[in-house]
């Protein structure tokens, strides 16, 4: 009955996030076609469009992303190949770029142990992607992100931390929910579909791992993602 639930709920919210830019596209595009007063309004009014037409893309994005996630955790396992973290963290910081650069955040690396894994390294650049852009998302201009690896005894963790707004103690435990946000307006407003932390938890299972938190309001965050170590797929040898 839970999973029948929460099925509804999906669709439902699946449904309000799309109905609410379509709307939004639907009445301007009325609109022109009624004829507006001047060129600047009707290029006033397109770049609205244009900016709900890049919120319905990336919902859809997100959407096909945890369902290709989903489809290759249940169908055979995701393609894991050995893969140096160095290389996930030069591509992720890569795309991450742009948009740190835009908001004057640096982005520091570290990864001392060298760490080589296997992993999908497609999926594991998009987690840390996700991380990375929420930390530059949710920081102050000039603030510092540290992404970095580590190795212990039974994992690899790979940690985002970042010096920006925090995130009180009652959001943490629904912080990884499909469409949770804290701030929904703030949240769209800098382009954001309430669904990257949905899949860095979805890609962390994936893996046979699992994602924490550790935040306060003005202290920063500091987001792990935890991956066996253990080889997954070969059975273990028995005991002689
Ligand atoms: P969004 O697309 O809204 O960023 P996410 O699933 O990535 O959706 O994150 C869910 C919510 O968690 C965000 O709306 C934001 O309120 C909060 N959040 C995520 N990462 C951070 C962070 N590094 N610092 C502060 N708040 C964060």
């Amino acid at each position: 009955r839970r999973l029948e639930e929460m099925r509804r709920d999906f669709v439902a919210n699946v449904s309000h996030e799309l109905k609410t830019p379509l709307t939004a596209i639907k009445g301007f595009v009325e609109t022109l076609q009624q004829g507006v007063d001047s060129p600047a309004q009707a290029e006033r009014f397109v770049g609205i469009i244009l900016k709900h037409v890049n919120r319905l893309q990336a919902i859809i994005e997100d959407l096909l992303m945890l369902s290709r996630i989903e489809y290759e955790a249940k169908n055979g396992g995701i393609q894991s190949v050995t893969s140096r973290m160095a290389d996930i963290f030069r591509d992720a910081v890569q795309i991450c770029r742009p948009l740190a650069d835009e908001n004057r955040i640096a982005i520091e690396i570290s990864d001392e142990e060298e760490i080589v894994a296997a992993v999908d390294p497609v999926l594991l650049t998009q987690a840390t992607v996700n991380l990375l852009e929420n930390a530059v998302k949710y920081s102050e201009p000039g603030r510092k992100v540290q992404l970095s690896a580590h190795r212990t005894a039974s994992e690899i963790q790979i940690v985002v931390q970042d010096q920006g707004i925090g995130i009180e103690p009652k959001h943490l435990p629904r912080l990884f929910e499909r469409f949770y946000r804290i701030d929904k307006s703030r949240s769209r407003a800098i382009g954001g579909t309430g669904l990257g932390l949905s899949i860095v938890k979805h890609i962390a299972q994936a893996h046979g791992g699992y994602v924490t938190v550790e935040s306060s309001p003005g202290a920063g965050s500091h987001f792990t993602i935890h991956l066996p170590t253990a080889d997954r797929d070969q059975p273990k040898r028995p005991v002689m």
